[in-house]
């Protein structure tokens, strides 16, 4: 058997009851055995055995006061995966369905992440399994107050640097900021996803969803094609799936639907994101409002939102809420390209019929890596006591992604996998980390 099989068949048996950890081992470790066949010093020094055990685990109770007085209490969790190439950076998550085995698949996957972005940014991942949704804004902040009382002692500018993901907006992320500081006694730049007014970054709200299109269209472009005129169907209605639709009409495409954990709403004449932004912004509300203002806009309960036709699918919800006969339904309708926003949001099968149907798939460690990109260049202004301006951040966003996906068709050209982004991102993600521990020695 082979190196990469072994580990694999040992780190399942090892942590039962992880599916979604064992998905993303699944994805990525079978990928690398092509560069570990010519760099036999991995297996050697055990690389692949520490890389799948995370460095520390941290678990804890969350109490905190309800609106009518009663005490709650929630799990809390942050895993810090691998500090080889930098400090631990990863988001929180707050959600019913947090638990231990989606947070290291997300830990996991956001080492190669952040080494693909070229920031000196180790992996990590965090969250709890509580719901802001239908909380008032005081449970929210008693909430956001608690945990980082625990977490604080866990984290550090050069330690561990938390930031967003889902259920964590700016809202969450000035909380928690707002009780490290007092505990710390110290302001810095310990989180990243931080207001403007106190630290935060240009161009990291949107940067997820913006960093997914710039690498989408450089990816059609290499191609001779582009985002220009193309329909393009974008899942989720949060932060990612906002911005990414957002770039997409800016660059000249038409995206016709969106969904929530409800449903989706299906707008042939392309939708109006205003009304969106208003309605999952401001009111914090569901998109089945938007028929109150568009009545020919269809929506529709639950899923099925990959059945509609479209040029471009951007995968922008949760993981694995695309699967095999979604996939199937995508190629059928003549799909030519999907970018993940959200992690894993595609399932093992269906990427695997992205592959073989020749639609050009990238992954969300390369397609979403412009997020943690933007918070590591928030790192750096709060390091340097700077701001950079809008434009400026863009444009290194831009470069990163380019960067990104340069490397990703390279590395997944070595390997003798021309097109096959998947391989692509892994290795090249891989490379810079191996090197980083076989130079720091057992640790
Ligand atoms: P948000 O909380 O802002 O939005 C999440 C969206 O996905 C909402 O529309 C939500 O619907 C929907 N959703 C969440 N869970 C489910 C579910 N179980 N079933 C169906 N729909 C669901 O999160 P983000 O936009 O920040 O994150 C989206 C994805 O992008 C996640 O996979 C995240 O890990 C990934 N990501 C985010 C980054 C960031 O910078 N924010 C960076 C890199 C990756 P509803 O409103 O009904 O809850």
């Amino acid at each position: 058997m082979s190196y990469t099989m072994n580990i694999l068949e040992q780190t399942i048996k090892k942590n039962p009851n992880e599916p979604e950890f064992h998905q993303a081992l699944t994805e990525i470790l079978p990928s690398l055995q092509p560069y570990i066949d010519s760099n036999p010093k991995i297996e050697r020094a055990g690389i692949l055995e520490r890389l799948v055990e995370p460095e520390r685990t941290v678990m804890f109770r969350v109490p905190w006061v309800d609106d009518s007085g009663r005490v709650q209490v929630n799990k809390g969790y942050r895993v810090q995966f691998n500090s080889a190439i930098g400090p631990y950076k990863g988001g929180l998550r707050f959600h019913p369905s947090v638990c231990l085995s989606i947070i290291k698949f997300l830990g996991f996957e956001q080492i190669f992440k952040n080494s693909l972005t070229g920031m000196p940014i180790g992996g990590g991942k965090g969250g709890s399994d509580f719901d802001p949704k239908g909380k008032s804004d005081r449970e929210v902040m008693a909430f956001c107050q608690s945990f980082m009382t625990e977490l604080h002692r866990h984290i550090g500018v050069d330690t561990d640097v938390p930031a967003g993901d889902i259920g964590v907006g700016g809202r969450e992320i000035g909380y928690m900021y707002g009780q490290y500081k007092r505990l710390a006694n110290c302001f810095n730049g310990v989180v990243t996803g931080k207001g403007l007014a106190y630290g935060g970054s240009f161009v990291r709200t949107e940067a997820t969803g913006y960093g997914l299109v710039y690498l989408i269209n450089e990816m059609l472009h290499q191609h001779g094609n582009s985002i220009e005129d193309k329909t393009v169907v974008v899942s989720g209605s949060g932060n990612v799936a906002i911005y990414a639709t957002q770039k997409v009409q800016q660059l000249g495409g038409r995206v016709v639907a969106l969904s929530d954990s409800n449903g989706f709403i299906y707008d042939p004449e392309g939708i109006d994101l205003d009304a969106v932004k208003e309605i999952k912004e401001v009111r914090r509300g569901r998109l089945l409002e938007y028929k109150e203002q568009y009545p020919g806009a269809v929506y529709t309960e639950g899923r099925g939102i990959w059945n509609i036709k479209c040029d471009v699918a951007l995968p922008c919800a949760t993981q694995n809420e695309l699967n095999e006969s979604d996939a199937r339904e995508l190629v059928k309708n003549g799909c030519i390209a999907v970018g993940e926003g959200a992690n894993m949001p595609s399932t093992l099968e269906a990427a695997e019929v992205f592959l073989k149907s020749g639609v050009w798939f990238v992954p969300g460690k390369a397609a979403n890596a412009g997020g943690v990109a933007t918070s590591a260049l928030e790192m750096c202004q709060n390091s340097a006591r700077i701001e950079w301006s809008f434009l400026e951040v863009d444009h290194k966003l831009q470069d990163i992604m380019v960067n990104i996906y340069n490397s990703i068709s390279e590395a997944a050209e070595e390997a003798g996998q021309k097109g096959n982004y998947i391989a692509g991102a892994n290795i090249a993600g891989f490379k810079k980390v191996a090197n980083a521990m076989l130079q720091q020695g057992v640790v």
